[in-house]
């Protein structure tokens, strides 16, 4: 199916905690390559997995973009309304005979690197709980696509296993939500962290099983402590800055780690004429194709003010 013509990008936050600054440097990432291209640029939040998303942490998101001046087209999308798109997608998947139940644990197939497929013609136990999973072996091999900045990608996906469409808590999984809702949403680029690069096979294999369009691929190169680590909220990332002082340096940052080489006068202007002068000067070719910005210094000094949670266990 072809992409619509006009650019459409969306960031697409799981609201598990606040943004910091890695989440800052994809959310602006994809949001000057959309306005770059005159294109749109919606926001939706990936709401599916409750237990992982405490209450209010949406509100700061849309809050903290609003104050980098990331402003987005029409009205957000939430995951937790679309779950009757998703169960249509699923039982469109079983009756192609490409998404089957699966009873099996984890425990169960612990020794084996992906899943052996053992429920793919009948579930081995009728009396358990099942998942629903996406069969690798029927379909297109191998998958293959562009990607903007790291080039040409191939996968077999029986090597990448039957992943997960809904749990057996009842949840739907990230890799099916994503793609119903970059379909429905009309997505043409989909811009965002290396981090999800190796599940765009999965998502790529999705889109070709129900003929959605498969949308362009740029994965943004990741921000990482200073041990090599991603930024999250395990990891103590910072919190991004609330006072204006702040919020431009740290835009600026953010610019700079995308590679945009930004003129230094500009880390003291407001977020409008940051963005402004980024969209202007907006060239993907400036990334460098490593895979890992580090934190900027004074933004990585933050951490030590933090001390960290105190154990539940006791330990
Ligand atoms: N919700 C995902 C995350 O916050 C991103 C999804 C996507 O951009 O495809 O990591």
């Amino acid at each position: 199916m072809p992409l619509p013509a006009r650019y459409r990008g969306r960031f697409a936050p799981t609201p598990s905690g606040p943004l910091h600054f890695g989440s800052l440097v994809a959310a602006l990432g994809s949001y000057l390559d959309a306005r770059a291209a005159q294109g749109e640029w919606l926001v939706r939040i990936e709401d599916i997995d409750p237990p992982r998303c405490p209450q209010g942490a949406a509100s700061t998101i849309l809050r903290q973009l609003e104050t980098f001046g990331l402003a987005w087209d029409g009205s957000v999308t939430w995951q937790h309304t679309r779950e009757g798109a998703y169960q249509t997608a699923l039982e469109r998947l079983v009756q192609l005979g490409l998404s089957y139940p699966c009873s099996c644990s984890r425990k169960q197939w612990q020794r084996y690197d992906i899943y052996p497929g053992w429920c793919r013609e009948g579930v081995c136990d009728p009396t358990k709980p099942v998942a629903w999973r996406l069969r690798s072996d029927l379909g297109q091999r191998p998958i293959h696509w562009q990607d903007r900045l790291s080039g040409e990608q191939q996968f077999d996906p029986v090597a990448l296993g039957d992943v997960v469409l809904k749990r057996k808590d009842g949840l739907w999984a990230y890799q099916l939500a994503v793609v119903v809702d970059d379909a429905e949403q009309q997505i043409t680029d989909v811009v965002r962290g290396l981090d999800l690069l190796d599940n765009t096979p999965w998502q790529r294999q999705l889109q070709a099983a129900l003929q959605l369009p498969q949308p362009r691929y740029l994965h943004l190169p990741l921000i990482v402590t200073a041990e090599g680590q991603k930024l999250s909220k395990q990891n103590l990332a910072p919190a991004l800055a609330e006072d204006e002082q702040g919020i431009r340096l740290q835009l600026f940052q953010a610019l700079e780690a995308l590679d945009q080489a930004p003129p230094k006068e500009l880390a003291f202007e407001p977020p409008a004429t940051q963005l402004h002068w980024a969209v202007a000067n907006w060239t993907v070719t400036r990334l460098r194709p490593t895979a890992h910005r580090q934190t900027p210094a004074s933004i990585a000094s933050s951490t030590s003010s933090l001390t960290p949670p105190s154990s539940t266990t006791g330990e």
